[in-house]
């Protein structure tokens, strides 16, 4: 559940995951930001309270968090030859120089071209740009897949750089994808399509939503966990 407080002027956005923990956790993750582990019988005016109390702290885990990243990525530039995940499957990434930017699964190699590959942050955009047009692909397929199945089809289907959502509905019946659904296993990545689509059946998490998907998927919950647990490290 997304949460937001302001503390000082500033505000401090954090992903609240209710567990049947008896702790309250803080982690600040690089890309999908704030997480606050909380358990469920905490209510959530404590939990803002708890997390407007610390804002500065949690701040600053936040920038040290995004520095580790940055420093990684300086340590580990992507080049010719570096791993890639892609559908869950190690792949080689190979670099070519062209006029065009475009990037092709070929077997377990991924082939980039783009104008200038020398440059780290540009062969970082260049994957990200071509692998969101490849995640496209695929979503599409799959939701034509299950769309007949479900007996729904979406509105508008995109793809966006989401911190740490995967999918989402709109009350229109529009659906959004986050790219990085293509590093995943496409077991991950069908799970994704089967919820947003029985979303149009059902906007909500209800029991009758979950007989939906496993109806579709039925270790549907697997993927699920897979999500939970290994999200943070589909990133580039
Ligand atoms: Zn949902």
């Amino acid at each position: 559940m997304k949460r937001a407080v302001v503390a000082n002027g500033r505000r401090v956005e954090y992903t609240l995951i209710q567990s049947s923990r008896q702790n309250v956790l803080f982690q600040a993750l690089p890309e999908a930001g704030l997480r606050v582990y909380a358990p469920k019988y905490l209510r959530l005016r404590d939990v803002d309270d708890m997390v407007r109390q610390r804002a500065d702290q949690l701040l600053d885990m936040q920038r040290q968090s995004e520095a580790r990243l940055e420093a990684d990525r300086r340590a580990h530039p992507v080049t010719d030859g570096s791993p890639i995940l892609i559908e869950g499957k190690r792949c080689v990434l190979r670099l070519r120089q062209g006029s065009r930017r475009t990037g092709k699964l070929v077997g377990d190699e991924y082939h980039l071209t783009l104008p200038c590959p020398d440059s780290d942050a540009d062969v970082r955009a260049a994957i990200r740009a071509t692998l969101s047009t490849v995640a496209l692909k695929r979503i599409r397929e799959r939701l034509d897949y299950y769309g007949p199945r479900i007996g729904r089809a979406p509105g508008r289907v995109a793809i966006r750089e989401q911190k740490s959502r995967w999918g989402s509905c709109s009350r229109k019946g529009n659906l959004n994808f986050n790219w990085k659904l293509i590093m995943a296993p496409p077991q991950a990545l069908d799970y994704v399509v089967v919820h947003e689509l029985c979303h149009l059946h059902e906007f909500n998490h209800s029991p009758r939503f979950w007989a939906l998907v496993a109806a579709q998927l039925p270790d549907y919950a697997v993927w699920k966990k897979w999500l939970k647990a290994h999200g943070e490290d589909l990133y580039l």
